[in-house]
């Protein structure tokens, strides 16, 4: 099949375009390479079934040409990280927003299966975990640019909604939980990239606030896998499915765990949320997802556990 993948060259559309290629698709990658880098698909440039386009998701004729040419869309191009977020927010609401309008009106005509990547974000500061797909979301004021991102993803799961049940586009949505991997960086504020770049240069490990706050990290592999069953499957459409790992572990115990798989001597320090990022900002305490959705419709569960997945991480740093 035709798959056109927005975002493609980013951190994770990079891994699915190789993943899609090695089943055998023709992938055609649409990105802008503001996040994305050549770097990230160097493996799969020159592969016949490879074509990079460099534009954006905003400039509605390409995609709509792009979209007409292939059989599913995976939408993946985003503003990334909350660090980029906060420092950059009309360009990053523009792009959610408007880039998913683009991508899902561009779909009407001939019906092309949208796979919409949406976040974890939506859950907010909700405390109630594990979060399954009809959890409420709860999010703080629009003073904090945070929620921004939040409130962007929601729309555009809201928007992808309402273009299947009125439009009849058939669109599903992964809400992704924190995902890592090789060819994420630090540069946009993910952690783990950060603590392994820090522990490796023998640099302090910074942890914000008290490191009591939670995350369960994704291998890459996993999302990438669960991605390409929701964009197969056929009895899922109109579905909202959370991907994801539930393994939980504090950030505080992440710095121990990285340093002591780098066997680092970096200090693990700890910074006020105020240091770490600008203005604007509030963090959630927990987030963990219940995956009994995802796995009743397709059969996914994660196969990479953390230690493992940081063993990959570290591995790529050092090459
Ligand atoms: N974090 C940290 N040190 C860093 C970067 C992030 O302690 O150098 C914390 C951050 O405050 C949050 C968690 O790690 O509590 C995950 O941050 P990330 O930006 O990776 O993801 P998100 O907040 O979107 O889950």
């Amino acid at each position: 099949m035709k798959y056109l993948v927005t975002g493609g060259a980013g951190f994770i559309g990079s891994h699915l375009c190789e993943y899609l290629l090695a089943r055998g698709h023709q992938v055609t990658a649409l990105d802008d390479l503001s996040t994305g880098s050549l770097e990230n698909i160097k493996s799969i440039k020159t592969n016949p079934g490879f074509q990079l386009v460099v534009d954006t998701v905003l400039n509605h004729s390409v995609l709509a040409g792009l979209v007409s040419g292939a059989d599913i869309i995976c939408h993946l191009a985003a503003a990334v990280g909350v660090k980029n977020i906060i420092e950059n927010p009309l360009q990053s609401l523009k792009t959610n927003v408007e880039g998913t309008l683009n991508v899902l009106e561009a779909a009407v005509p001939s019906g092309q299966r949208v796979v919409l990547t949406s976040t974890s974000e939506v859950y907010g500061k909700n405390e109630n975990v594990p979060f399954s797909e009809e959890n409420d979301m709860v999010l703080g004021p629009t003073t904090i640019r945070r929620w921004g991102y939040a409130c962007s993803k929601a729309l555009d799961e809201f928007l992808a909604l309402a273009y299947f049940s009125e439009k009849k586009v058939p669109v599903v949505i992964g809400r992704l939980f924190n995902t890592i991997g090789p060819r994420q960086t630090g540069r946009y504020g993910m952690v783990v990239p950060r603590f392994v770049g820090q522990a490796l240069a023998g640099e302090e490990i910074t942890v914000y606030g008290d490191g009591k706050q939670t995350r369960s990290f994704t291998y890459v592999s996993d999302v990438v896998a669960a991605l390409y069953l929701l964009s197969q499957n056929k009895n899922i459409i109109g579905g909202v499915f959370n991907i994801g790992n539930t393994e939980e572990i504090t950030i505080r115990e992440l710095a121990e765990k990285v340093k002591m798989l780098c066997r680092s001597d970096s200090r693990i320090v700890h910074l006020p949320m105020e240091e770490a990022y600008r203005d604007g900002f509030e963090d959630m305490r927990r987030r963990l997802p219940d995956l009994s959705r995802i796995k009743e419709a397709i059969g996914y569960s994660p196969k990479v556990n953390l230690d493992e997945a940081l063993k990959k991480v570290i591995a790529s740093f050092r090459e």
